[in-house]
């Protein structure tokens, strides 16, 4: 199978805190690989820019060993890398005091698709959208693209995105969540809407139950600091895995379209019922394994910040009155997957005795590893032993599927940069969407501020604190297994 690239129009891409761990590891590895795919222009320009004083040269050094460790060996080609790094330059550039704009004024064109990345800390956000404005350096055709975390509560978020509403209009404000970058996420929505198999059955009628898991090897090693402040509910749950529900919950839309599909996703966040202190649970990673537990990274000894988060969440309207949803995400946990899990009822009525061995069909979605959909359905088991039912997988794996072409496959950045410079939004989230998540999620963090409430211990390795399993059990159902 041969991908189809199709290049984007030329552009010139500013990316504030160019010189982060943001711009190195994913943002230019990411445009190079872009590059060398032939999606991105050759009259294409980059410029980098950070405080530190910094010539061309040095950040082009400081790029080509961002390619040299993130890039893949059999992807990077020495001829390209020159290539790509000539359309690269820099600018010291302080967001919060005068200098550098003027520079930076005079690199941007006028006549081709602009673009400012702000990857920097929040705070500057409201800083770089006025500096860029007062120096007439962004004009109402230029795109900004927007980091996470959009806000810390309802009113945080209200107040950054009227920042940004002083100087750009929303469509030209783009919200990144990478999870809506990844190639799978896009495909869910292929799979409901370019298939006619499954829509029929998404529904509460059909559907038991849906799990997601987003479950993490690693602690908070180096920011216990910053994770401190945030906690896996503004980490994960009010974002990515918000998206994530909407994406599986949400009504067909009537196109493939940016106002379409976000219109929908907002009437999911705004059906999500309020979450009961009983349908949650919290917990904290203890020392193991050799290393220290969430309160010896956190820097205070006291910290009630939780690193795992288990919710059933229900959406309340027509379609999916009566299924849960069941969202759980950590760290330290025993391996590392990403995967959404829609869990099937029992047919109406069964031709089978209760030996035969049946079990739910599921439909797995894979984010990671190995990214891709397994469909489990019940089939005869082979052999003379009589009508023993099994379940087997109808596997779809990019890396099966796409054969070469799954290399091929852009990372999630590389992706929603490039729907930037296309003026996609479809992928990104609008300003209302963020905010009624966030209005959802308060109620719940100010519950456990209001009682002082503490975490559960749970060991690092395992699949997350005990009242966890609880939670699915009550309900006469259970976890899927993490494993990697
Ligand atoms: P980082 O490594 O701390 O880099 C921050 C960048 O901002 C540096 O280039 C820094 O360079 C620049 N900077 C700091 N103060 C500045 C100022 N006053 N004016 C202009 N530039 C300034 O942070 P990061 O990890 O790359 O994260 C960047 C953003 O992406 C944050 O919003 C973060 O939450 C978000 N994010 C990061 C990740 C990740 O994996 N790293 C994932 C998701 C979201 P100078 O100090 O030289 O100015």
């Amino acid at each position: 199978m041969v991908s189809r690239v199709i290049p984007v129009d030329p552009f010139d891409l500013v990316i504030f805190g160019g010189t982060g761990d943001l711009a190195k590891r994913k943002i230019l590895p990411g445009l190079y690989r872009r590059f060398l795919g032939g999606q991105m222009p050759a009259d294409s320009r980059i410029i980098g820019g950070a405080r530190a004083d910094l010539t061309d040269e040095a950040y082009r050094a400081m790029v080509a060993a961002a390619i040299d460790e993130f890039v893949p060996p059999d992807r990077k080609n020495p001829e390209v890398i020159t290539d790509f790094l000539a359309r690269i330059s820099y600018v010291s550039i302080d967001a919060t005091v005068e200098g550098g704009w003027e520079k930076l004024k005079t690199l941007v064109r006028p006549g081709v698709v602009r673009a400012f990345y702000f990857s920097v800390a929040p705070a500057l956000f409201g800083d770089l959208a006025e500096k860029l404005h007062q120096h007439g350096i962004a004009d109402t055709t230029c795109r900004i693209v927007v980091e996470k975390p959009f806000g810390r509560d309802l009113a945080s978020a209200k107040a950054l995105n009227a920042t940004l509403a002083k100087y750009f209009t929303e469509d030209q404000i783009y919200r990144i969540d990478h999870y809506l970058g990844k190639e799978t996420v896009q495909n869910l929505m292929a799979v409901r809407f370019a298939n006619i198999l499954f829509e029929p059955l998404w529904k509460a009628e059909y559907v038991d139950h849906v799990q997601i898991t987003v479950a993490e090897t690693v602690g908070v090693n180096g920011r216990g600091a910053y994770y401190d402040t945030s906690g896996a509910m503004r980490d994960m749950i009010q974002n990515h895995m918000m998206q994530l529900l909407c994406l599986i919950a949400m009504e067909p839309p009537y196109h493939f379209d940016p106002a379409a599909v976000r219109d929908e996703k907002l009437k999911v966040i705004r059906a999500l019922d309020a979450v009961k202190p009983s349908d949650i649970v919290r917990g904290q990673y203890l020392a193991g394994g050799g290393e220290g537990g969430y309160v010896e990274h956190s820097e205070n000894p006291n910290s009630k910040t939780e690193s795992y988060l288990a919710l059933k969440v229900s959406v309340s309207n027509w379609r999916w009155k009566g299924t849960p949803f069941y969202l759980r995400t950590g760290k330290r946990l025993r391996a590392r997957t990403s995967e959404i899990a829609i869990t099937f009822k029992e047919p109406p009525h069964s031709i089978f005795d209760e030996t035969s061995g049946w079990k739910e069909n599921v439909l797995v979605i894979r984010l990671q590893p190995n990214e891709g959909m397994d469909l489990l359905v019940m089939i005869k088991e082979p052999g003379p032993g009589g009508m023993r039912l099994t379940q087997v997988p109808l596997d779809m794996s990019f890396a099966d599927a796409l054969g070469e072409d799954a290399e091929d496959v852009p990372d999630a950045y590389e992706r929603l940069i490039m729907d930037v410079i296309r003026g996609n939004q479809t992928l990104f989230m609008r300003g209302d969407e963020v905010e009624a998540a966030w209005a959802w999620t308060d109620p719940i963090i100010q519950g456990w501020e209001a009682r002082g409430h503490k975490p559960q211990g749970y060991d690092p390795g395992s699949s997350g604190p005990e009242d966890a399993l609880m939670l699915m059990h009550r309900d006469g159902r259970r976890w899927r297994e993490i494993k990697g």
